[in-house]
């Protein structure tokens, strides 16, 4: 566990020059330390001022004056670690920057650790173990969904929904225990049905919160999504396109894209993980066999498949069989080409569909026409969303303790069925409690503190 009673500091803003940057200290020795080297000119003294204020002034070294800034106090507990804190907004060259900070930096005072800021914030109770991960996850987004969810989480959503079956754990196993310790007293019975339709309905709702996961690896990481189609059909263009760059080898001759090539591209608020495949048809050529196959298995990891088609072409039997190895409600089927003339649309094949298609759009991937298809993309990732109010599974670490908590009430409801004594059953719900008190962190060892906060970058 780290030592909480040294103070720390580090530049909070990004690397670079901007026009502000913020030092930020934390700790017992935050004003004092402050107190020596600013001097102010408009405002109090750091040791005179009251939290949630803020002065004018120098920081001061010996003769030289390093810079004019707005220093803000806030005083423990009222602050993001909970501890003293002093925030420096300076002139934000990387240099001179630098200089400041080896300034503050003392007897006292020691550079900051990566997450060391949210960790004391976790340590002192400011924040669960959830919301200093959606911290870490704010930081990261990269799309207007993501950082709404993430904030949301930030806020408790997961903590709260946590705190609900802990709860309700917690309930279940007092009467238990009231029942079993009193057995003279003249206490209603446990009744094993009740008890069972309790844990069934825990179970019910810690599974649904399982399921948020893979909409959180979603915001995380983007759509797993595969472009799919038969050679010349114009994969590689609209990969190239959605791309924005010439990653995929563009030509006439069939089955050039030999290999999988993979980009992480946004199309309106959704990014995908996008991967240009060989094309799907049947092959003589070795090496291109081996693109083929690697394509059908990436089908079916894929969380979207664009299978593309020539409309300016016949539709064939190559197209046939395409289609029938589509699992089409994760397919948004593309006809490309629509700048030229058509000769086939989607409605007249429906007797091929196995499945109802996620939706089918017409592009020119050539011409950059793609609205329909950013509207289908924007519609097939809304309906994988959960509300963010329910709180969400965001990480592996999270994922994990759900599961052995499910796992353990599973258990619970096993033996409760097979008739042992509620005994049996006492020692499951614990374990299951405590999985998710260590879901929280209110029950957490230092090494998956230590592995949390890794994942932060300095200064935050
Ligand atoms: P792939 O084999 O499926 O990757 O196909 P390519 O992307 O290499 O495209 C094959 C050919 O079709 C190239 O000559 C492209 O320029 C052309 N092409 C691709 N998309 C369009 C389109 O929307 N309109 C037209 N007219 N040609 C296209």
């Amino acid at each position: 566990m780290i030592d909480q009673t040294d103070t720390i500091a580090a530049i909070a803003t990004p690397h670079g020059t901007g026009g502000v940057a913020v030092i930020r200290i934390s700790g017992q020795n935050a004003i004092v330390r402050a107190n020596e080297i600013f001097s102010p000119i408009r405002g109090k003294s750091p040791i005179a001022m009251d939290g949630y204020t803020c002065s004018y002034g120098y920081i001061q070294q010996g003769q030289e004056i390093l810079d004019d800034c707005i220093l803000t106090v806030f005083r423990s507990p009222y602050s993001y670690t909970g501890e003293d804190v002093v925030e420096i907004s300076c002139h934000g060259g990387r240099y001179l920057i630098q200089k400041i900070l080896r300034y503050v930096l003392c007897e006292t005072v020691r550079l900051a650790q990566a997450g060391e800021f949210t960790k004391r914030a976790f340590l002192n109770g400011k924040l669960s173990l959830t919301q200093a991960e959606a911290v870490a996850d704010l930081i990261s987004a990269s799309s207007e969904n993501a950082v709404r969810y993430a904030r949301t989480l930030r806020d408790g959503a997961t903590f709260r929904k946590i705190s609900e079956f802990s709860g309700k754990l917690l309930e279940i196993l007092s009467s238990l225990a009231v029942w079993a310790d009193y057995p003279d007293e003249d206490l209603p019975e446990v009744s094993p049905e009740v008890l069972e339709q309790d844990l069934k309905s825990l179970m019910f709702h810690m599974e649904h919160l399982l399921q948020s996961y893979d909409y959180g690896r979603i915001l995380r990481e983007g759509l797993h999504t595969v472009i799919v189609g038969k050679p010349n059909a114009g994969k590689s263009t609209l990969f190239n396109a959605l791309a924005g760059c010439e990653r995929s080898i563009v030509t006439d001759i069939a089955g050039t894209t030999r290999d999988i090539v993979e980009e992480q591209v946004r199309l309106g608020d959704v990014t995908l993980r996008l991967s240009d495949t060989a094309g799907v048809h049947e092959t003589s050529d070795q090496i291109e066999q081996i693109g083929v196959e690697k394509s059908l298995a990436s089908i079916q990891q894929a969380d979207l498949i664009l299978a593309v088609f020539d409309q300016s072409k016949k539709f064939s039997e190559n197209d046939k069989n395409l289609l029938k190895k589509l699992p089409l409600a994760r397919t948004i089927l593309i006809g490309n080409k629509i700048d030229q003339r058509i000769s086939w649309s989607f409605s007249q094949l429906q007797e091929n569909f196995s499945d109802l298609p996620a939706a089918c759009v017409r592009i020119s991937a050539k011409c950059g026409q793609f609205s329909e298809l950013e509207q289908a993309v924007a519609v097939f990732a809304s309906r994988r969303a959960s509300p963010a109010e329910d709180g969400m599974i965001a990480n592996e670490r999270q994922r994990d303790c759900l599961q052995q908590a499910i796992a353990a009430v599973q258990e619970a409801l096993n033996a409760l069925q097979a008739g042992y004594a509620y005994d049996a059953v006492t020692v499951s719900l614990d374990a299951a409690s405590d999985a998710l008190l260590q879901l929280t962190g209110e029950r957490v060892t230092d090494k998956v503190v230590e592995t949390v906060f890794a994942r932060f970058c300095v200064g935050k």
